[in-house]
């Protein structure tokens, strides 16, 4: 792993680039063609690349996280533990988003624009097929097709696998941990384009669409802004002060460098690496950390679940489509299943919202409004999702502890 003060110099870097990237969409708001033909590929390469690199990332590090754990009914409990912290949290978090936009009427005062707009989305499989479809029934479909949750079930049984085949699974071990090295080695090195990937990335948005048609959108960004930091400083601050007597603040402040990498790079998985550091600086052991945390890169995401509450209210306000209770609930659910099923790679939030808003019947051309100023809001979603695998980490190890005293006495 990189000294930190590399680390820190690359998110300045990248914060930099970002700045750059919208002044230099703002200087070629007249000659967006250009940016779109040339200076988005250098975007898109970037994207693919962390997208490459996703699979291997999260498949080799959860496998080595089980095995490091050693037992199966260790990983059972961590497991339990982890997953209905997750579950819990993000169910939280869509109902922050839902209450914010529907107090602050993140809708009010949109006009509709009269052209077109269109958004094509995929049909929705049902809640069965979705629970179904998270099993694979070959082992190397999930890997070419990168299906998140069915590369999670793989690296489960991998690890199971491993663990009980004893001795003779020694090599295995190795190998999943030589690989492991390899593939976050592989991702340290893609990292450190993101300079240059964030600039691309954002500039011919920017030149697209420009800053004054971002601004009649202003509310979606700070009601989705205002619900990150309610939930950020409400949730996190009281579980790592009750369950693991943690002082928010020390958690907060040690975990700005992942916080300002997520904010930039907009992915929770290319974020893992300062995650892991920054979790086993402030106590988490890294036996739990290597499990908790690429298992929350894949499956939590709290911030993109906000969002989605959010974006789904502001799409019913300004189609004028009143959402019931029991709606509103739907959403909840919805919203909670749609960030399990988000990669941590940018923009897999927005394709998710697609399913939040059929679940309700909602227009899904509104996905259209909201798409110039998803890199934005991805920003911020980032920081909540990882932010909170972090906070589940610091939980569950204290949990671990608590229940080894206990056993010990
Ligand atoms: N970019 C987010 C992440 O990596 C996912 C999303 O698009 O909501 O955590």
């Amino acid at each position: 792993m990189k000294k930190s003060g590399k680390k820190l110099s690359l998110t300045v870097k990248i914060s930099i680039s970002l700045l750059l990237g919208i002044l230099a969409g703002i200087a070629l708001q007249k000659h967006s063609d250009f940016a779109v033909q040339y200076i988005k590929p250098l975007g898109t390469i970037y994207l693919n690349l962390i997208k490459m690199i996703v699979v291997p990332v999260v498949l080799l590090s959860i496998t080595q996280g089980i095995v490091s754990l050693q037992d199966i009914r260790k990983v059972g409990s961590i497991g339990l533990r982890t997953v209905a912290y997750y579950v819990v949290t993000t169910a939280l978090a869509v109902t922050i988003g839902l209450l914010f936009a529907n107090i602050l009427n993140v809708g009010a005062g949109y006009v509709l624009p009269s052209g077109e707009l269109s958004y094509q989305a995929s049909e929705a499989p049902s809640f069965i097929d979705t629970i179904v479809n998270i099993f694979p029934s070959n082992a190397f479909t999930p890997l070419v097709e990168a299906t998140m949750l069915q590369v999670i079930v793989l690296a489960l049984f991998l690890g199971f696998g491993i663990i009980l085949a004893g001795e003779k699974g020694t090599t295995a071990v190795k190998v999943v941990d030589s690989f492991a090295e390899v593939a976050f080695r592989i991702m340290d090195m893609i990292i450190q384009l993101s300079a240059i990937g964030v600039f691309a990335l954002i500039c011919p948005v920017v030149a697209q669409n420009g800053p004054a048609v971002l601004l009649p959108l202003l509310k979606v960004i700070l009601v989705a802004y205002t619900g990150y930091c309610v939930h950020m400083l409400i949730t996190y601050s009281l579980s790592v002060k009750f369950v693991a007597e943690m002082s928010p603040v020390t958690f907060f402040k040690e975990m700005s460098r992942p916080m300002l990498f997520a904010f930039s790079s907009a992915s929770s998985v290319g974020t893992l690496p300062f995650n892991l550091e920054t979790t086993e600086k402030l106590g988490v052991r890294k036996e739990i950390s290597s499990f908790v945390l690429p298992l929350g890169a894949t499956i939590n995401m709290d911030g993109t679940a906000i969002y989605q509450g959010v974006c789904a209210i502001f799409i019913a306000q300004i189609f004028g489509i009143d959402l019931t209770l029991t709606q509103q609930i739907t959403i909840i659910l919805t919203a909670t299943l749609a960030s399990i099923g988000t990669a941590g790679v940018p923009g897999s939030g927005m394709i998710m919202l697609a399913m939040v808003l059929q679940s309700v019947g909602l227009p899904l051309e509104g996905i259209a409004l909201v798409a110039g100023i998803d890199r934005i809001l991805d920003m911020g979603r980032t920081v909540v999702n990882i932010t909170g695998d972090a906070s589940c980490a610091i939980c569950v190890d204290a949990w671990e502890k608590k229940r080894e005293n206990k056993q010990s006495k």
